[in-house]
């Protein structure tokens, strides 16, 4: 009998038709896209969000995957990068920022809870829905005063007194996090660590007028 890598390196993948950074057929992330994405910097920005990944090359397609072509499988693999690559110190619960409600019924699934979910796993703790965004247009999501502002949420005043992980696939601007991390706070949660599978150019720390208006809403 024949092993091939991916039976070596991969313990339980599912296995879909090709590989979700590169398109050859194989695993739901081929071993070269997986050492690929293993030695990209991590990424910090001015809001205090630190992502494992920059949103580029092949960290750009994985993520692309999991959001528009329903490659499940990947957030595992996030979630394992995330977590090994990551200090997230103490952690009561696991949540994410919910994509807008319209999106993710439209796509049938929200790939930031999934990858949530794959993190609350890796760390062997619960992971709960908290948060609701409260603001927003329900017909496109993206209405004129949350592009200006970033969404906002409240959160379920479940959180009190535990250090919550908050996750997001991507961070743009930060501002989503930003939102859903005061909810948490407003709500009485003793700690709330922010991490994101991927960053954006414009959520790096050289964004400074993007970071410095993000950090103002957040303080
Ligand atoms: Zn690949």
């Amino acid at each position: 009998m024949v092993f091939n890598d991916s039976w070596i390196f991969n313990d339980s993948w599912i296995f879909n038709e090709s590989c979700a950074g590169c398109n050859r057929p194989g695993p739901a992330l081929c071993r070269r896209c997986r050492f690929s994405l293993a030695g990209a910097a991590t990424q910090h920005n001015a809001v205090g969000v630190v992502a494992a990944l920059p949103f580029d090359g092949v960290a750009r397609q994985v993520l692309h995957g999991l959001k528009y072509r329903n490659r499940r499988g990947v957030a595992r693999q996030l979630a394992q990068l995330m977590v090994r690559r990551l200090r997230v110190g103490t952690v009561d619960l696991v949540t994410w920022a919910p994509t807008s409600g319209s999106r993710a019924r439209a796509r049938g699934y929200d790939q930031s809870e999934l990858v949530a979910r794959a993190v609350a796993r890796e760390l062997g703790v619960p992971c709960r829905r908290l948060l609701f965004r409260s603001r927003g247009a329900p017909q496109t999501g993206h209405n004129r005063v949350e592009r200006l502002h970033g969404p906002s949420f409240r959160a379920r005043p479940l959180v009190a007194g535990l250090h919550v992980l908050l996750i997001d696939d991507v961070v743009t601007t930060g501002a989503t996090m930003s939102a859903a991390r005061a909810a948490l706070q407003v709500a009485g949660a003793r700690s709330v660590a922010c991490i994101a599978a991927a960053a954006t150019a414009a959520a790096r720390p050289a964004a400074h007028g993007i970071g410095a208006r993000h950090l103002a809403v957040a303080s």
